[in-house]
């Protein structure tokens, strides 16, 4: 599984990053962005992030 974001929508908070580091991070544009494949015990924490992502730019597939 990856995360992927909508970077036309992200205002670039970075809770995704915070909840699961191990699935996105903040580009140098400010933005997140889903940068690997999300290690199986970080999944959760990736789905955490996408349902809790204020404008549902998050999706986890
Ligand atoms: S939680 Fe949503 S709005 Fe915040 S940095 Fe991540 S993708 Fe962008």
């Amino acid at each position: 599984m990856k995360g992927y974001v909508d970077k036309s929508a992200c205002i670039g908070c970075g809770m995704c990053a915070d909840t699961a580091p191990e699935a996105f991070r903040i580009g140098e544009d400010g933005l997140a962005e889903g940068y690997q494949e999300i290690p199986a015990d970080s999944i959760d924490n990736a789905k955490e992030a996408e349902a809790d992502c204020p404008v549902g730019a998050i999706q986890v597939k």
